[in-house]
């Protein structure tokens, strides 16, 4: 069975966010079927207002603050066969159902208080999810 490991850049990323969120995504990915990266950790101002004029946020990062300008916010990506999944068909994102449910059962386990992209009112029903950020976990403080 492969363990998968973070590369040098998932690495950097994930040493800069809260150290709770570190310890979960270390454990999580020594467990997982699937290899997974750290797409983004903590963003400056700049860095979130520049994904929201993208349409990829909802929160500019200045009215609005992201979990990642805090760095209590972790994205990640999923990898299939060697390759890196967006979540965007409905294939690819019943793989990213399954990986957060992973990340969500590791979470309990460990005591870290985190939320779902794909379930944020966190009462466990994805189907009535808002804005959908498959890759996104925060943490709720
Ligand atoms: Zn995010």
């Amino acid at each position: 069975m492969t363990i998968y490991r973070y590369g040098r850049s998932s690495s950097a990323r994930l040493a800069e966010v809260h150290t709770d969120l570190q310890k979960l995504f270390r454990e999580v990915l020594i467990s997982s079927p699937w290899d997974i990266g750290i797409l983004s950790g903590f963003r400056t101002k700049e860095e979130q207002n520049a994904i929201y004029h993208r349409g990829a946020s909802q929160r500019d990062g200045v009215i609005l603050k992201s979990k990642h300008q805090e760095r209590l916010a972790v994205d990640f990506g999923v990898y299939v066969k060697g390759k890196y999944i967006n979540g965007d068909t409905p294939g690819e994102e019943l793989v990213y159902y399954a990986v957060i449910g992973h990340i969500l059962a590791t979470a309990k386990r460990m005591n870290i208080p985190v939320r779902s992209g794909s379930d944020w009112d966190r009462d466990g029903d994805f189907s009535d999810n808002g804005f959908k950020d498959l890759g996104h976990i925060e943490y709720v403080l």
